[in-house]
């Protein structure tokens, strides 16, 4: 069979598993209506969680630090590393309270560069199912053990650590919120089972920099000492691009020294390093921002949950409508869209199988009559599915 044959009937089949996806154009993505397809929708989609991708501020911060050049020329440990990566990193490191830090491209590079980097085929790691398609990525590229522990369940992740030999190198990873489901890490247990049983210590602070945690320096933050990696993204609530890896001098340099994705990428544009530190500058000074995020965040779970629809353990802006069968997801979401909401279906492999979704996803700039506005369409969209009667 030929090459084109052969990937034209992967596509017939993932279509035929309603799993077949494709880009759509979104204009003004960075506001809370968009046009998508001629069509005006409220942005329940993004993860522009505090609104910064379209504040001036970082437009502005992204102009003036465009004086370096429009491209860093070469990787950062060749002739890439304008002056600004300094700054950010030492901002960042400062941010956290950490010893030190590292900027990398993206938050995917920053997982799968630092998982490959950290661990070898003798180690094990251990990784709660719902962590993002990264962690599980980098712990791939390992080769290391891969243990699996059921969602945020401790007893469960003590009793893989009680499995394995004391003398091997064990790795606890997770995200600290959860990208499709909306719920939180439990760190204070996990901060617990590092130390009795002498483990490394990974967060994903993708969902909750800039948002939780004492100036949005994340969940982890009140365990700083105790957590040997933090990684984040700058793309969702700093609204910019790129992610930092965060830890001791000795962490970092390691990572530096060995993290394939940093060191044979060329460095990030000089202007989304610049906007990064004002993203950052912003956060830890704006609580309005912030306040505005957690009462948006509760408004949306109190309404949807006093109307009945089940969005499994969410605490957090991310809320999902779990819907069961890819078919009914990708529905739903059509249907919404038609309603006059960008919402997006969530289908495996990103979710486990039969608890496909659609995700809603909230931010500082909703007001609560979008917001309630919003519920009341859910509701009649899914009543005509003669999902609520
Ligand atoms: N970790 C988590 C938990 C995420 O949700 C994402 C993005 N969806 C990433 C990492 C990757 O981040 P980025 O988009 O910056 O590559």
């Amino acid at each position: 069979m030929s090459w084109s044959q052969y990937l034209q009937d992967k596509l017939i089949k993932l279509d035929e598993q309603t799993q077949l996806r494709a880009l759509q154009t979104t204009e003004n993505g960075c506001e809370t209506w968009i046009n998508k397809h001629g069509k005006r929708l409220l942005n329940l989609a993004s993860n522009n969680y505090l609104g910064l991708a379209g504040d001036y501020r970082l437009i502005e911060a992204a102009q003036e630090s465009a004086i370096y050049g429009a491209g860093a020329t070469a990787s950062r440990l060749i002739v890439g590393n304008h002056p600004l990566y300094e700054e950010a990193e030492h901002t960042i490191a400062t941010w956290k309270g950490t010893e030190s830090a590292l900027l990398v491209g993206s938050g995917y590079m920053a997982n799968v560069g630092a998982l490959a980097a950290l661990l070898s085929k003798d180690d094990v790691v251990y990784s709660d199912r719902l962590n993002h398609a990264s962690i599980t990525d980098g712990i791939m590229l390992s080769r290391a053990q891969h243990r699996r522990y059921h969602h945020n369940d401790m007893n469960h992740l003590e009793q893989l650590l009680q499995q394995d030999s004391e003398n091997k190198r064990k790795l606890i990873v997770t995200d600290t919120v959860f990208s499709m489901d909306g719920d939180m890490a439990s760190l204070r247990d996990l901060v617990y089972l590092k130390e009795k049983y002498g483990a490394f210590l990974m967060v994903d602070e993708a969902h909750a920099s800039g948002i939780y945690g004492a100036e949005g320096a994340g969940l982890g933050h009140v365990f700083r000492d105790s957590i040997d990696l933090h990684m984040g993204t700058c793309s969702k609530a700093l609204g910019c691009s790129g992610a930092y890896l965060a830890g001791s001098k000795g962490v970092i340099n390691y990572l530096l020294n060995t993290m394939r994705p940093f060191i044979f990428t060329t460095g990030m544009m000089p202007s989304a390093v610049g906007t990064v530190i004002r993203a950052i500058e912003i956060v830890r000074t704006d609580t309005v921002r912030r306040e505005a995020l957690l009462a948006n965040s509760e408004l949306l779970r109190k309404e949807l949950n006093e109307a009945g629809f089940c969005i499994g353990t969410s605490t957090t802006q991310i809320v999902p409508i779990i819907a069961g069968s890819n078919e009914a997801a990708v529905r739903w979401a059509h249907m919404l869209q038609e309603a006059g909401i960008a919402a997006i279906a969530i289908r495996p492999p990103t979710v486990p199988g039969h608890t496909s979704r659609v995700r809603l996803t909230v931010t500082a700039e909703h007001t609560f009559t979008e917001i309630k506005w919003a519920v009341q369409q859910i509701k009649a969209v899914l009543w005509q599915d003669g999902v609520l009667i």
